[in-house]
């Protein structure tokens, strides 16, 4: 199948929940996508020896939250070039294995006001559209730090409203650590994957 429009999801996914998939997929249903890759980063920027899972079982994670959806599909080119991922290097990667697509890369609202702090940030506006989904709380940090890109933050970030959804890899850490209860966060698959581990214990 050609891939018109490729929607790019990446994250630390440490881990994914039903935020991080529920946001994909009212994306693909909006901008009417052909596929969303998950791209878990090996090392995220803005997390540097902040993650608590290992790459290994972070990537796995995501594949068995996927796997139930025929459109989304888990990228390991983060993994592989390892070191720190920087989008852009994935993004001109990625720009390779789909050259004929039109790519967009998902963020929650959260993540727009520090994409200034993004590596070559104005030559990834230029290959991609941002599309954020709402996140609590960010509405106004949204706005201002789209106005602060001018021109082209209003060509290539845009947002859609969704309903928010007040789940964070950080709660469920924390859920789980105090022995709480996180199943209504996760897909069963994530849930028990965590348990048999015994991750963020
Ligand atoms: P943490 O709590 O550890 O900071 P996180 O829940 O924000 O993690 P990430 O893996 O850092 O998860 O997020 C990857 C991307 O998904 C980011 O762009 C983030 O803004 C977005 N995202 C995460 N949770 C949600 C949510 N509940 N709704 C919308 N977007 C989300």
């Amino acid at each position: 199948m050609t891939v018109k429009k490729l929607g790019i999801i990446g994250g630390s996914f440490d881990p994914i929940h039903k935020g991080h998939l529920s946001s994909a997929e009212f994306v693909y249903r909006s901008l009417n996508l052909d596929k969303v890759l998950f791209v878990p980063a090996y090392i995220a920027p803005h997390k540097i020896g902040m993650e608590y899972a290992a790459a290994q079982d972070r990537y796995r994670m995501t594949e068995l939250a996927a796997e139930p959806y025929p459109y989304f599909e888990v990228s390991d080119v983060e993994l592989k070039r390892s070191g720190i991922s920087y989008t852009y290097d994935t993004v001109l990667e990625l720009k390779k294995q789909y050259p004929e697509s039109e790519l967009y890369f998902i963020v929650g609202a959260d993540s727009v006001p520090q994409l200034n702090t993004w590596n070559h940030i104005y030559e990834l506006l230029n290959e991609v559209t941002f599309v954020a989904v709402a996140r609590p709380g960010y509405a106004k940090a949204f706005a201002k730090a789209r106005e602060a890109f001018g021109g082209l933050g209003e060509e290539k970030i845009m947002l859609l409203k969704m309903p928010e959804q007040a789940v964070s890899s950080t709660e469920i850490r924390e859920r789980v650590k105090n022995g709480e209860d996180f199943s209504e966060m996760v897909p069963e698959a994530v849930r028990d994957y965590i348990l048999q581990k015994g991750l963020y214990r």
